[in-house]
């Protein structure tokens, strides 16, 4: 209490000298401003007039955020970037771009139409993306429904039913199914041991007959979940003018084989893919073009920071831009380079903050699109979702956009299993294509008679990138995740999804770069102050 009256009263005198830009800007640097204020009207408080400026190097989300409030609180900002385009790992891929992968560089060569788009890079957006969705707002970016799970999608797996593709309802309803008749088994047997009263026991045994369509001898025996079996009939479920023959089961033991139900089948109730799940209508650079319309400062591409030195003044960035080596002076720089390049740029940072950076593992990740003649999936019930399978592609997406139009681009592969993301980095493109073909024929036996032409991304070997999702350890988080909040000489800021609790989502990415921005703030209310 005394603390805060003396918090107060030293704010008051701030504000008698300095008036209420001081205020607000001292109120930031001692934690009694709530900063994390989704909607709040600036992240940064304005420097009324006194000059600062900040270097961003990297043009991805966490830079784009950073510079849009930076520059509405009137800092002077330059964004450098290596590569040909703005938006990182925001990468929405149309007709006639650029795919700058090393050893198989790609043009796009998708029809020019508006829902033919493939995100190369981020795809779905969670609900609970607080900034993220926060930006869309207000940035206007127009979103829609992603579907992540869809119950008529596919599962394929050697192990079952001699590989033949099964309806994912079907595979959940007979996995709950067996286990909820193991568990009422159990729990039967052990009723008079256990130390659950009669009541609870009934009321367990009510659960797994709801949780495994269970007979009322709590035995499984299929269930309309799974869907019917209709001759002549596509459809995952039928009945409505006559009853229908339920699905056979599936072999429990056959099951038991499949890791699907190990791990994939509870994929949509993961922190971040649970529905509701969003997409920007039109594709996810959406957010990025949003950012480049509302931000002035120079974004600068085709520049390649090769120096960074942080001095008692500043920072000097030395950057390679149209093959001139360039220097840069800033106050501050905020720095999202994926750690493991920015290791190998000439810097004078101290060897544990280099340690600390080399010491956090890269992920690999491959995704091909593959522009589709006609929606077939559309006539087997499917609309968005994923089928996924135990080959090398592991995922097949369909589009939650462009619902009955013409053409459609489908995800012919997605994985981030490194094995099966070097199994696509060794081949060329044209051989990529014929093995998401071959394994995606496996699902949807007519499947390449549709395709039409493909992009692949491999972003272990994209230009700049040379790597994917950050993976830390408990270790390295123990030893290095809080020191790299921190910044260096008060001049010198990281950012990215890279180093946030969310690695490959780029809510991270927004996250770190309001950490950077309020330990940054911290810095200037305190120079302010002084002055
Ligand atoms: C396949 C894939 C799927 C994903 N799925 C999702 C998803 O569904 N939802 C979601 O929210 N997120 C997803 N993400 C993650 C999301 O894309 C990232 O979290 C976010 O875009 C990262 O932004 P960033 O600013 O941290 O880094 P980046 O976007 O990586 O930006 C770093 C920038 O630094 C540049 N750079 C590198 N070297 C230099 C240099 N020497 N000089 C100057 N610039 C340099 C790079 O070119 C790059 O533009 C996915 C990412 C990938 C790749």
């Amino acid at each position: 209490m005394t603390h805060s009256f003396t918090r107060r009263k030293f704010l008051h005198q701030v504000g008698a000298a300095g008036g209420s830009a001081a205020v607000y800007q001292m109120a930031l640097a001692l934690g009694m401003m709530p900063s994390k204020a989704f909607g709040a009207p600036q992240l940064v408080a304005p420097l009324n007039g006194r000059k600062r400026s900040v270097v961003l190097l990297g043009g991805g989300l966490s830079s784009l955020m950073s510079a849009y409030e930076l520059e509405r609180a009137g800092y002077e900002c330059t964004i450098l970037e290596a590569s040909h385009r703005i938006g990182g790992r925001n990468f929405t891929v149309r007709s006639g771009d650029f795919i700058d992968e090393m050893g198989n560089p790609q043009y796009c060569q998708f029809d020019d139409q508006p829902n033919l788009y493939f995100n190369a890079g981020a795809a779905r957006i969670p609900a609970h993306h607080h900034y993220l969705v926060h930006y869309c707002r207000t940035l206007g970016v127009q979103l829609e429904t992603f579907t992540n799970v869809n119950y008529n999608a596919w599962i394929q797996n050697d192990a079952v039913a001699g590989g033949k593709p099964i309806r994912y309802r079907q595979f959940v309803s007979d996995a709950r199914g067996f286990i909820a008749e193991l568990s009422a088994k159990g729990i039967s047997a052990d009723a008079f041991d256990s130390n659950l009263s009669a009541e609870d026991v009934e009321r367990v045994l009510q659960f797994l007959r709801n949780y495994g369509d269970l007979d009322p001898n709590l035995l499984y025996k299929g269930s309309n979940r799974g869907g019917y079996v209709q001759p002549g009939i596509k459809a995952p479920t039928a009945g409505m003018l006559e009853h229908g023959t339920l699905h056979e089961r599936l072999d429990f033991s056959e099951l038991l084989k499949s890791d699907f139900w190990q791990y994939r089948m509870h994929f949509g109730e993961s922190e971040d893919q649970a529905a509701a799940m969003m997409q920007p209508v039109g594709g996810m650079d959406n957010i990025v073009k949003g950012f480049v319309r509302n931000i002035k400062s120079p974004m600068v591409t085709h520049a390649q920071v090769k120096d960074i030195r942080i001095g008692e003044a500043g920072v000097t960035v030395v950057y390679q831009h149209d093959g001139q080596n360039k220097e840069l002076k800033a106050d501050y720089c905020l720095n999202s380079i994926p750690k493991h390049l920015l290791v190998g740029i000439d810097n004078n940072f101290p060897a544990e903050y280099i340690q600390a950076l080399s010491a956090i593992g890269r992920g690999k990740m491959f995704k091909i699109g593959i522009q589709m003649r006609e929606r077939f999936w559309e006539r087997d019930n499917i609309y968005g979702g994923i089928s996924w399978t135990n080959q090398n592609i592991e995922q097949l997406w369909y589009p939650s956009h462009g619902i009955h139009s013409e053409k459609g681009i489908m995800l012919g592969a997605y994985t981030w299993e490194h094995e099966n993301a070097e199994f696509f980095a060794r081949l060329d493109p044209q051989q990529r294509f014929e093995a998401a073909l071959s394994q995606g024929e496996k699902i949807h036996p007519d499947y390449r008679k549709y395709a039409e032409n493909f992009v692949s991304i491999t972003w272990q070997r994209m230009n700049h990138h040379m790597g994917c999702t950050a993976q830390w350890t408990p270790e390295t988080r123990e030893l290095y995740f809080d020191y790299l909040q921190q910044p260096l000489a008060g001049r010198h800021y990281m950012m990215g999804d890279q180093i946030s609790y969310h690695p490959g989502w780029q809510e991270g990415a927004f996250s770190s770069a309001h950490n950077a921005l309020s330990e940054l703030q911290k810095r200037v209310s305190a120079e302010l102050a002084s002055a």
